[in-house]
């Protein structure tokens, strides 16, 4: 059995992951949990699945955690940071599922990138961050990158294992690509008026029509800033050019992304939307696995329709698109001073369309710069984090 560790165990991803191993006891021994500070369901997590190691990254939530498994005579190991990071280079863990939610899972995802685990990515934001510097450790360590993104790994099934193989510098052209189409649903404001956009709340934002997604995603998903982020992790994961990456509205979330083929094939994969889908599909690696999900009924579908996104309704998309063209610096930018926007949103500091004019206004701000190394990134990520609460500081009118 592989040895699993999963970083977001508490989260939408880390349900998604557990459940699919309960269908499928025999294939990983669940090895490490790690999340932030919910002690009773990392508890019960513990309590049904028995992990060796434990973390939350809050250290009142890890010394409640450690009392409680003591009171329930349960002999995990609860780590602290350092440790985590130890742990995830040693030889006691062989997968990861890096599900840890924003910038702050860049640190866990590059220490297993850089000891070689195969790694289950749905933490996009880490890509997004570091892009270039995250492919090269993935080809110095020779990590196993499989792409849980239900786009990225729609696009990943849709090619051949030659193809596959080549993830992170993958010769599009030489393989007959003509282009990736990355499908996204546009979200619960599809058809809403641009006038009410003011009035929307947090509430409202965050239920998608089709997906179940943890909040900031959600949020994401609502502005595209999700698609924004998706486009640069599939510019990296397939290494995609301008004219090789396309964006497609198809609001029934049927097909998860296509990639369309030089003699005019189209090829997709196609289901229910539920995140158990992909996971399992890069957690049985080469062998296809239960999921729990019920496959998908054809005739109780409406139709399967496709627009093109629009820029005024979406404008977080049209920024996160020409930051990918700028650098692994407006990434960044972009990413840290959307996380900022978002949790002010979700606050009820700012309204719904001042996300994206903070974001805009950081990377306004911005100077080209070249990045060599993590550290540096790190650095623009705080600066933009500061960046963006001055603006929001300042006030917004809209
Ligand atoms: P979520 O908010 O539901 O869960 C986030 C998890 O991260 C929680 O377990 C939380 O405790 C943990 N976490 C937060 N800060 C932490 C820290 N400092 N240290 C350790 N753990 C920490 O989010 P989610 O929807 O599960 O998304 C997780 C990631 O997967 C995100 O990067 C998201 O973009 C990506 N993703 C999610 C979906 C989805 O359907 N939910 C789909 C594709 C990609
Ligand atoms: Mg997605």
């Amino acid at each position: 059995m592989k040895k699993l560790a999963v970083l977001g165990a508490t989260g939408s991803i880390g349900d998604s992951t557990l459940s699919v191993c309960r269908h499928n006891p025999n294939l990983y021994k669940v090895q490490f949990l790690y999340a932030a500070s919910n002690v009773q369901k990392m508890l019960a997590l513990c309590v049904e699945f028995k992990p060796r190691y434990v973390g939350l990254a809050n250290q009142q939530a890890s010394e409640q955690l450690k009392q409680q498994l003591q009171a329930h005579n349960l002999p995990c190991e609860v780590l602290n940071e350092q440790d985590v990071l130890a742990l995830l280079g040693s030889e006691q863990i062989d997968s990861v599922m890096a599900a840890i939610v924003g910038a702050v899972g860049l640190k866990t995802t590059l220490e297993a990138v850089y000891a070689g685990k195969e790694i289950f990515l749905a933490n996009k934001e880490s890509l997004v961050m570091s892009g270039a510097l995250f492919i090269e450790a993935v080809k110095a360590s020779g990590a196993k990158l499989w792409p849980v993104d239900s786009e990225h790994n729609a696009i990943f099934q849709s090619m051949s294992p030659a193809l596959q193989a080549t993830i992170g510098h993958c010769d599009l052209q030489e393989a007959g690509v003509s282009k990736i189409l990355l499908t996204g649903s546009g979200g619960p404001f599809l058809n809403k008026a641009l006038s009410e956009f003011s009035e929307i709340t947090p509430a409202i934002a965050v239920q998608h029509p089709n997906w179940s997604m943890g909040p900031k995603i959600s949020i994401d998903s609502a502005t595209m800033m999700n698609k924004g982020l998706e486009y640069i992790e599939a510019k990296w994961l397939f290494n995609a050019n301008k004219e090789q990456l396309q964006v497609i509205i198809h609001p029934q979330s049927v097909i998860h992304s296509m990639v369309q083929y030089q003699d005019g094939s189209v090829i997709s994969q196609m289901g229910n939307p539920d995140m158990r889908v992909p996971i399992a599909h890069v957690m049985g690696g080469e062998k296809r696995i239960k999921s729990g999900v019920d496959n998908f009924d054809f005739f109780s579908s409406n139709d399967f329709s496709f627009v093109a996104p629009d820029f005024n309704r979406y404008p977080c998309l049209k920024l996160a698109i020409d930051a990918c063209y700028e650098g692994q610096h407006a990434t960044t930018t972009l990413n840290a001073a959307n996380e900022v926007a978002v949790q002010a949103f979700l606050d009820e500091r700012i309204s719904f369309p001042a996300i994206a004019v903070v974001v805009e206004s950081v990377l306004n701000q911005l100077t080209p710069q070249t990045i060599s190394t993590i550290d540096e990134l790190l650095l623009i990520d705080k600066i933009a984090r500061q960046s963006a609460d001055d603006v929001i500081n300042r006030g917004i009118t809209c």
